[in-house]
This record gives structure tokens, C-alpha cells and sequence, in this order.
């Protein structure tokens, strides 16, 4: 039964040793694996044009400019907003999927899994599969036992330090952090980039490689919380395949399962799934491809282990409990007592797809909409005021313009809400109703702006400074005041 007390693996299991299997459930893990793997690998390696000046990697979080580049967008680091939208909607879809399916996240596309399946693979390229790793495993140390397990430390260290250089490949543009890695010419916090991910990854997928998702990932645990009677995880059909064993001439009558332990021995956690519901169990499926071709070759259904919920297993228990059956070795196969799934909408399904849809949708209205120029104005505090010898009062205020697209621009200045106001440049030594600032590419520049206008009484009035690209006749306004001097 799915969320009863779960029992983990055995622990007298020091090492799971997976053994190879064929099927749809590793084909699939394969097919997302090296989805997974080519993005993160060769992604750094994509490029994208953007003229001189600016970096031709497709996708690069720039830490150093403080970029995060986009093929056709440049995000500032104060619309990391957008990369915090994208992880709630991840955060969500990853709750919706678990709420349905369990632990599928962990089976098939979490790091851990996809970097653990690489390091047991080159495990078995050098030692073979499970049985003779476990065998090389127990004999005693030899020189060739020495220099195959030094091989496969090698390579280990190999895909780890290559997994590090590519993580800090999204960070500096990724033929310059190569050459710099290759030449020894690396920053120190490149170095430590490469360093602690390669680390990480030795550690995490070469050495504890399941225990991380046994006994460590808190997400194991979260999970379960989401699961409810209508969550379907694999599982293993007690009611058609117990009793267990091969049947015998006279003997009692046996279930479907002949206790070949196959679907124990591809178990990349070791978990024996005809135990019920375990925490250890990442959902990976890997037990159901295993146990597919023995139930063929017995010419019996399959589906003994596969991809169910609760409800039906309590369906299943329901059945049992109701039927006898009259099995000698030569009766027909037992039927699968599985209830069929039922296609119905679930709401949690629904509510998911609904929230990740609309927060992405939301997203992206306000990424299309993205200004190309912002303005922040600042009124200069002492003096806030000054009388002019013509009876008119001065202030001054700092605007900051930042031009967010990869042309220069000029952008015309001019100032509403306040009766007469004149502007005044005095870098430039430039007056007038309106000004004209050039602003570089991709830059903040700050200007230094004097605004004169008669004085009257009222205090402070709103000033409104209007900044307009003269190229695009896109418009940013500052909101500020300007201070009289007759109160
Ligand atoms: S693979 Fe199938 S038949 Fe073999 S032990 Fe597992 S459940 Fe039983
Ligand atoms: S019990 Fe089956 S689904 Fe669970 S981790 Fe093992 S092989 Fe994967």
C-alpha cells in the first residue's frame, strides 16, 4: 500500500549495483538523460550575434557586466524578477507532476539521477555488470583490480571536472573560459566554479550516487506529502503475484511472480518494490521493464509491476478478498486485477497546469513589455533651493538613464508640471525648454540636470520629467518635486 509507513532499503546494503536493462522506461530515462546532458553541456557552446562589442554566447548569466544575455533580450539585474517567476512556475509544475506521479522528477530528470546513471555506466564500461562488479568488488586487490578501479576513478574525475567547466561556461562566454582553464590563466573564483561543482558532482554521483536519494534528499520526504490514494507511482501487483515462486507439480497454487529478484537487481536505489511503497523508490521504472519480458516469456500479462494508484490498489485487495482462485501449475494466467485507470481530470492536475500556465502567461506580457529605457531622478538636497539674481529659484536634480538596448540613443528631456521651467545641462552648458542627452548602448548614464522656473508661493510642487528616445519616441517618466522658495 502507497504511503504507509515506508520501508527503505535494506541497510545492510552497502552499494547498490544496478544491472543493466532494456525497455520503455529506460529509454526514456536515456532519451530525457541526454536531453538533459547536451543541454547543459553544449548550451554554453550555442552563439548569438549581437554586434561588437557584446558577447556571441546565446545564453550567459554575465556575473562580471551583470547581464544575464538571451538570444533577443538583455536582462538588468533589477529584472531578476523574471528568473524568480520562471523557478515558481518550475516550483509549481514540480508539485503538480508529483501530486500526479509521485517521484518521477527523481527518476527521470533530477541531476543526481541523470549524473549517478553517468558514473555507474562508466563503472560498468570498466568493471561490467552487476555480477561482475559485485565479484571484482569482493575479490582480494590485484594489480588488475588496482588498475581497473584507477581507470574508473579517472574517468570519474574526468566527466567531473568537465561538468564543472561547463557549469562555469553560463558564466564567462565559453571559448574564453576554456582557453583561460586550458592556459592556466583562470580568476581564482573561476577556479573555485570548476572546483566545487566537480567536487560536488565526484562526491554526489560517483561516490554516494543512491544514498543521496535514500537517505539525504529532503525532496524524498516532501514528496510524499503531496501524494495522495489517486497518485500513481509503480507498483507492485501483490494480488496477482503472490504467493511467490516458481509453481510445482502437486503444489500449492502460486502467483504470477516467479521470484527471478530481476526487478530487484535493475533497481538503481536496491529497492525491492514487492515490499510496498518505499521512500528509496524514485520512480524511475526501471523494475517494470525489468519484469515485462519474464511475465512474456511466461506467457502471462504484464503490468505485475507498473505505474498505478492507491485507489486501485485498494481495489485490488477488494478483489481478493472476493475471488478464489483455483490455480495448478497448468491453469491459465491469472488476470491482472489492476482496476484500468480512469481518465478523469484531477483537480490537482488542473490546478497546476492552471497556475503554471497563468504565472507563465503573465510573464511573459510583462517580459514582451519590458521598457528599453528607465529613469530615476534624485533632487539634490543642499542647497534644495537657490534664488537666482533674476528673481527666479534653481534646483537640481541627478537622473539616471539607462539606455537597455544594444544601440546608442538620444533621448529629449523635458519638464512638465511646473509653469516657465527652463533645464539647464551644465556639463554641457546647454539651456533650454528641452535638452538632449546621449546615452551609449547597453549603459546607465547619470546626468547632472538644473531645472529654473519663477518663484510663487505653494511650497514644493510635483515636477514631472518627461524623457522621450528620439529614435523610437519611446517615453520614460521621473516623478520629483520642485522647491519654491516663498512658502
Ligand atoms: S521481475 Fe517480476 S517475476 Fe521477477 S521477481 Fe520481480 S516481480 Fe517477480
Ligand atoms: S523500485 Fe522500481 S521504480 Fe523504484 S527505484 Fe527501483 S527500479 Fe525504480
Amino acid at each position: 500500500m502507497p504511503f504507509d509507513a515506508a520501508p527503505i532499503r535494506d541497510p545492510s546494503q552497502r552499494k547498490a549495483y544496478p544491472q543493466s536493462v532494456a525497455g520503455p522506461f529506460r529509454r526514456t530515462k536515456t532519451a530525457l538523460s541526454s536531453l538533459i546532458l547536451g543541454l547543459f553541456h553544449l548550451g554554453p557552446w550555442l552563439r548569438w550575434d549581437r554586434g561588437a562589442g557584446f558577447p556571441d554566447q546565446a545564453v550567459l548569466l554575465d556575473l562580471d557586466r551583470g547581464r544575464g544575455w538571451l538570444p533577443g533580450a538583455v536582462l538588468w539585474p533589477d529584472e531578476v524578477y523574471h528568473l524568480v517567476g520562471l523557478l515558481i512556475a518550475a516550483a509549481i509544475a514540480l508539485f503538480g507532476v508529483s501530486a500526479l506521479y509521485g517521484r518521477v522528477w527523481c527518476g527521470f530528470t533530477c541531476p543526481q539521477t541523470v549524473w549517478t546513471e553517468l558514473f555507474v555506466r562508466i563503472e560498468a564500461l570498466l568493471e561490467g555488470d552487476r555480477n561482475a562488479r559485485m565479484k571484482l568488488d569482493q575479490a582480494p586487490w590485484t594489480v588488475a583490480k588496482l588498475a581497473r578501479k584507477a581507470a574508473k576513478h579517472l574517468l570519474w574525475l574526468i566527466l567531473a571536472v568537465v561538468t564543472g567547466a561547463s557549469w562555469t561556461f553560463w558564466f564567462v562566454d565559453a571559448p574564453t573560459a576554456a582557453h583561460a582553464f586550458l592556459t592556466l590563466s583562470a580568476g581564482p573564483w573561476m577556479w573555485t566554479s570548476l572546483l566545487v561543482i566537480a567536487a560536488s558532482t565526484y562526491l554526489l554521483g560517483g561516490l554516494t550516487r543512491e544514498k543521496f536519494c535514500v537517505y539525504m534528499c529532503p525532496w524524498a520526504r516532501i514528496q510524499t506529502a503531496m501524494g495522495d490514494l489517486s497518485t500513481r507511482s509503480i507498483t507492485y501487483d501483490a494480488a496477482r503475484g503472490e504467493p511467490r515462486g516458481k509453481a510445482r507439480a502437486g503444489g500449492p497454487p502460486m502467483g504470477d511472480c516467479i521470484d527471478c529478484t530481476l526487478c530487484v537487481r535493475v533497481c538503481p536505489t536496491g529497492t525491492d518494490i514487492r515490499a510496498g511503497y518505499s521512500v528509496s523508490c524514485i520512480n524511475c521504472g526501471l523494475c517494470a521493464d525489468a519484469c515485462a519480458p519474464v511475465m512474456r516469456k511466461l506467457g502471462r500479462p504484464t503490468g505485475l509491476i507498473a505505474f498505478a494508484a492507491a485507489a486501485e490498489a485498494e481495489a485490488e485487495a477488494a478483489a481478493r478478498a472476493e475471488r478464489t482462485y483455483a490455480l495448478t501449475p497448468t491453469a491459465p494466467a491469472r488476470p491482472s486485477t489492476r482496476t484500468p485507470p480512469r481518465r478523469r481530470l484531477s483537480a490537482k492536475g488542473v490546478i497546476s497546469a492552471a497556475a503554471v500556465t497563468g504565472i507563465l502567461l503573465l510573464m511573459a506580457g510583462v517580459f514582451a513589455l519590458r521598457p528599453s529605457l528607465t529613469v530615476a531622478a534624485q533632487q539634490e538636497r543642499s542647497p534644495v533651493a537657490v534664488a537666482l539674481a533674476d528673481g527666479r529659484v534653481r534646483n537640481g536634480y541627478r537622473l539616471n538613464l539607462s539606455n537597455r538596448t544594444l544601440a546608442p540613443a538620444t533621448y529629449v528631456i523635458t519638464a512638465e508640471g511646473v509653469d516657465g521651467a527652463e533645464l539647464r545641462n551644465p556639463a554641457e552648458d546647454e539651456t533650454g525648454q528641452t535638452l538632449r542627452v546621449a546615452v551609449a548602448a547597453d549603459s546607465t548614464q547619470t546626468v547632472r540636470l538644473f531645472v529654473t522656473a519663477p518663484d510663487g508661493a505653494g511650497g514644493n510642487r510635483p515636477l514631472h520629467l518627461r524623457i522621450q528616445d528620439a529614435g523610437t519616441g519611446e517615453v520614460a517618466m521621473a516623478e520629483t518635486v520642485f522647491s519654491l522658495l516663498k512658502h
